[in-house]
């Protein structure tokens, strides 16, 4: 059974039906425990990394986010085990990726999952002049809407974005603020980045989830290595009594711009 929990005061058109299906052919699957709705009214910045605070987690409650996708050979790979699961993840797509490959993106959204921007090329934000970062960040949001909706726009369909590198600076996160969009950071990560065998990252992010107790986990799905391992990660978070929850933005857009 999934249970809502709406942090917006308003009442959300959220879309929650998919999620409540069971897992066919997989009684036994990870599932999707919940759907949690994020409105940057209430949290305009998630996750311990970065931030003070993160989502309303329970105990053993994770989010999965994957970043800078998509890609071929892994994105799809990572959307099987997902699948094969009923996992439902969030996405911070990367406008470049998603303009070569927009199959895989409208992939992504057909099969449930939440759509995030991560700028169109990946500098570091925080470094730049505040008006060439935003047009980055707007260009990403741009290819990415195209791809998934068919229109460009800057008012993006699902309002969440995570800063590339995490590099942010205070006028950039304001100005996110204003526009209404939810900054993810992470509360744990499996630091894919570096190279690794996939058991070496299973074992180092299974470590490090147990000490964290609960949070949003990073990973990226153009590696390898995570690609490799999510069967078994997903099966070890079942077994381990770990529980999912999806987020998803928290109603009906209006145009904050
Ligand atoms: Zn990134």
């Amino acid at each position: 059974m999934i249970r809502v929990f709406a942090i917006a005061a308003v009442a959300a058109v959220v879309p929650i039906a998919a999620a409540a299906e069971p897992c066919p052919g997989h009684p036994d699957a990870l599932g999707t425990e919940r759907v949690l709705a994020v409105d940057a009214g209430t949290t305009p910045r998630v996750g311990r990394k970065s931030f003070p605070d993160t989502l309303p987690f329970q105990r053993k409650e994770l989010v999965l986010t994957f970043d800078d996708g998509p890609w071929p050979g892994t994105t799809p790979k990572i959307l099987d085990a997902l699948k094969a699961e009923c996992v439902r993840a969030t996405f911070f797509l990367l406008g470049r990726n998603v303009a070569a490959h927009p199959a895989i993106a409208r992939r992504e959204l057909a099969e449930g999952h939440s759509l995030g921007h991560h700028t169109f090329s990946h500098p570091l934000l925080g470094r730049m002049a505040p008006g060439r970062a935003e047009a980055e960040i707007d260009r990403g949001i741009a290819e990415d809407e195209f791809a998934l909706y068919g229109r460009r726009r800057r008012d993006p369909t699902t309002p969440f974005f995570r800063f590339p590198g995490f590099v942010s600076n205070p006028a950039l996160l304001d100005r996110l603020q204003a526009r209404h969009i939810v900054v993810f950071g992470a509360d744990v990560w499996a630091s894919d980045w570096n190279p690794m065998s996939p058991a070496q990252e299973l074992r180092l992010i299974l470590a490090r989830i147990d000490h964290v107790g609960s949070g949003i986990v990073l990973f990226h799905d153009t590696k390898s290595q995570t690609a490799a391992m999510l069967p078994a990660f997903l099966h070890e978070l079942k077994r381990r009594g770990y529980r999912i929850v999806h987020v998803v933005p928290a109603g009906n857009r209006a145009n904050f711009n």
